[in-house]
């Protein structure tokens, strides 16, 4: 196969600079180690926006900017939790993003692994329960049941609080937020692996647990940022594709993978493309760094909102969210049939091990462009089978975790791709309309816990 590459010499400079630099990992260094989690609310949060726009303008982006939005903001307090029946215990635990200040006592009850079939089996049996959900999917229904999908089934079943019990050994509680830029209907925490098997056991030899759950959180309205800095299309400035990824972290570790190893690829994608391609890019390429995106992808819904008049224009969003793992680099399409052929066809120009396929889940930042029908995939691999989040959204995602070679990997696919939909002058998707996207959020398997959610929010209107 004698295939020609277009773009044979900007590749083999961009690829060759990324290869024989250390900057990727130097930025995720400066992200992780002096900014910390960056979580929404706290100071370090600004320092990494800021750090990211004056990397960007270091690096010759144009008018690289901070874009301010209003959200529902939260912050942690203390959580107690203790077993008051039939024995006393304390456990430790944490409050999971927009939990509310609440004291609840109440009996326990476990739902397993929180499949949709065991929400149903328990039944009225939740009302007034503590109900607690392991963080694993359930084995035999080949799909990834989320956290806040198991919340809110026990929302609706009437549950008074929810605990979510990591799945994997060692790693202590798994954080994550209980519902999207608003406070939470009901307290959720979050207890690791040994103390879930604990409770677990309790029952099973004692029958009745009862459990008494402190919280208090802060829910208040902040300020968070978008960072945003283009590199100009030359032939039509207008249209554009993007790259992004969300910097912020949850507050209990250094978020390295998720997300800050995707952060730095797009940062190091903008470092390259403008060295070596910036003056041969026909479209814009746009670099954007979503705020808040780990308590409801509000830094991304903020965007779309903003940025309405441009989604036409925009050809593609491709998000990198946490892309600088062990996972391969591929492109995960959001249900575009029409973009497998190009997107084949460009990976064996790469020469790159891209493997390219389809899926789609609501739990990261392409979600609101999917709502607004705008062409979008992730950078993944579709045909890995569905694990657990391991060390992720627990305190060991830190620096230490994360490869230079997958952080080089991850760049130069992130570079080359979108120089060639830049490039492309017949990119083969356009925009869904209102009702192409309707029918996909009515029907498709991997939005079932984004109509859960629709569901919650239906009950609470008219409630
Ligand atoms: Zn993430």
């Amino acid at each position: 196969m004698n295939q020609k590459n277009p773009y044979l010499q900007m590749d083999q400079q961009m690829v060759g600079d990324i290869y024989t630099s250390q900057e990727v990992m130097d930025n995720l260094t400066v992200l992780c180690d002096d900014f910390g989690s960056r979580f929404a609310g706290t100071p370090d949060e600004r320092r990494a926006a800021d750090f990211i726009c004056e990397t960007l303008n270091r690096y010759g982006l144009k008018d690289a900017r901070l874009e301010s939005y209003s959200y529902a903001g939260w912050s942690r307090g203390t959580a107690t939790l203790e077993v008051v029946e039939p024995i006393q215990r304390s456990l430790h635990c944490i409050s999971l993003p927009y939990c509310p200040a609440d004291d609840t006592t109440a009996e326990l009850i476990s739902v397993g692994y929180g499949s949709p079939a065991e929400y149903e089996g328990l039944g009225d049996a939740m009302k007034g329960r503590i109900v607690m959900a392991g963080s694993a999917s359930p084995p035999d229904l080949g799909r990834w049941v989320h956290r806040k999908e198991k919340y809110e089934r026990s929302v609706l079943g009437g549950a008074s609080a929810f605990i979510f019990i990591s799945e994997s050994p060692g790693v202590g509680p798994e954080t994550g937020s209980l519902q999207n830029d608003q406070p939470a209907p009901i307290p959720g925490i979050s207890i690791c692996k040994e103390d879930g098997e604990f409770l677990t056991r309790l029952m099973e030899r004692k029958g009745t647990v009862k459990l008494r759950l402190n919280t208090t959180d802060v829910n208040e309205p902040r300020t968070s940022w978008n960072v945003v800095a283009d590199l100009p299309g030359k032939e039509n400035s207008e249209e554009m594709v993007i790259l992004g990824c969300h910097y912020d972290g949850h507050d209990i570790s250094q978020g390295a993978v998720d997300p800050a190893s995707g952060m730095v690829l797009v940062i190091e994608a903008a470092r390259v493309l403008a060295l070596y391609a910036g003056e041969q890019l026909k479209r814009t390429v746009r670099f954007v760094g979503f705020g808040t995106e780990e308590i409801g992808l509000t830094g991304a819904f903020r965007y779309a909102d903003a940025h309405e008049g441009e989604l036409d224009n925009l050809r593609f969003m491709y998000n990198l969210d946490a892309a600088g793992g062990a996972s391969r680099k591929g492109v995960v399409l959001h249900r575009w049939p029409d973009l497998v052929p190009f997107f084949q066809d460009t990976a064996k120009e790469l020469a790159a091990n891209v493997p390219v396929g389809q899926q789609l889940h609501p739990y990261s930042d392409h979600f609101p462009f999917v709502l607004k029908g705008v062409p979008t995939g992730h950078m993944g691999d579709a045909e890995a089978p569905p694990s657990g989040r391991g060390y992720g959204h627990t305190a060991y995602d830190t620096l230490d975790k994360v490869e230079l070679e997958n952080l080089r990997k991850g760049s130069a696919v992130a570079a080359r791709l979108a120089l060639r939909i830049a490039n492309t002058d017949n990119f083969p998707a356009q925009r869904r309309s209102a009702e192409a996207v309707q029918t996909l959020l009515d029907t498709d398997p991997g939005l079932e816990g984004y109509r859960v959610s629709l569901e919650l929010r239906k009950g609470h209107q008219t409630s």
